[in-house]
């Protein structure tokens, strides 16, 4: 499929994304570019646009941030997913047919370069209207194949993150995350502190919370 290089200039973006979904954004915007998008993402003070690919309503596919960088559009999901980013605004109007047969394109080269099998919409993740109420995606969930592709974070019965365990050996830098969040909540993670290890210190801070 043609993909146009938008040839935008990052600063400072972070390598080491493992994409093992796709989650869908609108614009919330009728009509802006993948410039505009740049610009706007570069006041927010991020490293340039938050998503790796856009589309636009006549179906031209761009590319924003590399694919291997950390995005800047999904809280959580950003070192696991990719980001693609519709122009329009969902809530207000639909998914033109050229726009979004450019997406199933894209969305099958994806699922085929990464053997990604689940894609979202932003809504589902995090709490946000995104991609706005209009968006296809239960359309689009059956156009990339019933079996492969499912939504299955709302039913709770497969989590796209990973299990974390009780494991004082293995340093785990969201065993970090989580005990700064213990921390903050004023719970003891016990007498190391947030060192990254799921020991017992942690065990008891976790089952008191
Ligand atoms: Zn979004």
């Amino acid at each position: 499929m043609n993909i146009i290089n938008s040839d935008l200039k990052f600063q400072g973006l972070t390598y080491g994304n493992k994409p093992r979904m796709i989650i869908a954004h609108h614009a919330a915007a009728v009509a802006c570019s993948i410039e505009d998008i740049h610009r706007w993402h570069l006041n927010n003070g991020w490293s340039g646009c938050g998503y790796h690919y856009f589309i636009r309503k006549d179906g031209r596919v761009y590319v924003g941030r590399n694919e291997k960088a950390l995005g800047d559009h999904c809280i959580n999901y950003n070192a696991i997913s990719i980001g693609v980013y519709l122009e329009g605004d969902f809530e207000r109007e639909k998914v033109e047919e050229v726009q979004y047969g450019a997406l199933v394109k894209l969305s099958r080269y994806l699922c085929n370069k990464y053997g990604i099998d689940k894609i979202y919409g932003h809504g589902e993740l995090n709490a946000t209207s995104c991609p706005g109420e209009s968006f296809p995606l239960e359309r689009l969930r059956k156009d990339l194949g019933d079996s492969a592709i499912t939504g299955e974070v709302s039913n709770g019965t497969s989590y796209p993150g990973y299990l974390i365990r009780f494991n004082p050996s293995v340093k785990d830098k969201n065993v970090e995350l989580v005990q700064r969040k213990l921390m903050e909540k004023g719970y003891s993670v016990g007498a190391c502190g947030v060192d990254g290890y799921f020991g017992e210190g942690t065990l008891v801070a976790v089952k008191r919370f």
